[in-house]
């Protein structure tokens, strides 16, 4: 039989297999089975070229029943109302498990960001902004940059949805630049927290990090402060690196300086001297100790899974491996640290960046860090005891947690 790789029936079927476990009463499990809420936009851009081209977008509200729904919004050629769908699910489990109060959403462009101008994305951002600025506040909703989205884009939304609203609301989103209310250390704070849990697993499994190889997919945000600080601050070998044109790799480690400077001399990671050019499909499969699929959904499959070699798969995508990969996984004995945690860092800050907002009064970087470094060993650990107690694998530990915090707050609203 053929793996099903549509993201929302994977997270469903996620979803239902942590509602076994829990015994969670079948009326809550059907409402959290799907989003509360969902918007679909159709956004007319003028182009240079003089024509007006109409793109598709969407809003998911999956659940706010711990705060207002919180994610980012992705500029992406293949979005899809299912991949939106499946992403604000993961973001509500995500925020419940670093105990953040916000619920789960996420936004998506059907668009190929590479292929438009300055002018057309400005255009199309503020586009999705009049769109969708009835709908998102503060209170509501807030979304954030994700694949495909800038501070610059976030730039641009802040500014239409005040014109929209006539005063100033820097809390409507975050990823903000630092000028405009965005919070130290939140550019890098995925890859950030990302490394906590790095840190914290290979505690567990008696793992030295200084001189470990490690394989990094996706040079975006994500991945290239993921490069740089599995380097500065572990003295991690990272051998190999990608981008969505191709992977480099050489065995005494790449140097992330280096492989900067390569991306933005050529905008790709592949060229660079001293490197061997291998495929993406053999990046995963190297027999590194660390695993960090930084880029996209399903990439991690029943039909490569039996051929990674990495002893942590540490998960800075969202859904990059599916269920079938998830069993052959745990048959070998690898340690996943899962999407909605491994990533929880860029939430987490974006969090603390609407605390600064509603207060304003901003923090130092040291404090940022600090307080991240917090919340994410504790999120961790949390998964780690559930995984012990109920002798499930990291994931579905995850679930277990997540699932229970977002079904209390249903609970205790009367919803369900
Ligand atoms: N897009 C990021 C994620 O998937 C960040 C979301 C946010 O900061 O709201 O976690």
């Amino acid at each position: 039989m053929t793996e099903n790789l549509n993201p929302f029936a994977i997270a469903q079927a996620q979803l239902d297999m942590a509602a076994g476990i829990l015994q969670l009463d079948p009326d809550m499990h059907a409402f959290l089975r799907q989003p509360m809420r969902e918007f679909h936009f159709s956004i007319p851009v003028r182009m240079d070229d003089g024509h007006v081209q109409t793109f598709r977008a969407f809003r998911v509200q999956y659940n706010d029943a711990r705060g207002p729904a919180k994610g980012g919004i992705r500029f992406h050629p293949d979005e899809t109302i299912d991949t939106v769908r499946a992403l604000a699910a993961w973001m509500t489990w995500k925020t419940a498990v670093s105990d953040v109060p916000l619920g789960g959403g996420k936004g998506g462009v059907v668009c190929n960001p590479r292929n438009m101008s300055a002018g057309e994305l400005e255009r199309l951002s503020r586009g999705y902004m009049r769109a969708v600025a009835r709908f998102i506040g503060p209170e509501r909703d807030v979304p954030a940059p994700d694949v495909g989205t800038t501070p610059q884009i976030m730039a641009w939304m802040l500014d239409e949805y005040e014109v929209i609203n006539g005063h100033h609301e820097p809390g409507v989103i975050t990823g903000k630049p630092l000028m405009l209310g965005g919070s130290a250390g939140r550019t890098p704070a995925t890859a950030m927290g990302g490394m906590v849990t790095i840190r914290e697993a290979a505690k567990l499994l008696g793992m030295t990090l200084n001189g470990a190889t490690a394989a990094i997919q996706g040079y975006g945000n994500v991945g290239s402060y993921a490069h740089r600080l599995a380097h500065d601050l572990f003295g991690l070998k990272v051998v190999a690196v990608s981008d969505e044109f191709g992977a480099i790799y050489n065995a005494n480690g790449l140097d992330p300086a280096a492989v900067g400077n390569q991306m933005r001399r050529t905008g790709k990671v592949s060229g660079l001297p001293d490197s061997e050019e291998i495929g993406n499909a053999q990046l995963l499969e190297l027999p590194v100790d660390i695993l960090i699929p930084a880029a996209i959904e399903n990439q991690l499959t029943g039909a490569n899974a039996d051929r990674i070699q990495a002893k942590i798969v540490a998960e800075l995508a969202n859904g990059p491996t599916t269920p079938e990969a998830d069993q052959i996984f745990r048959q070998k004995g690898i340690y996943t640290i899962p999407d909605f945690l491994c990533n929880a860092g860029g939430v987490s800050v974006s969090y603390f960046e609407m605390v600064q907002n509603t207060y304003g009064y901003y923090w130092t970087d040291e404090v940022v860090q600090e307080r991240l470094d917090q919340k994410m060993t504790t999120a961790f650990h949390a998964v780690h005891n559930m995984a012990e107690a109920q002798g499930v694998e990291t994931r579905m530990a995850a679930y277990l947690v997540a699932v229970n915090r977002v079904a209390e707050a249903v609970r205790a609203r009367g919803w369900v």
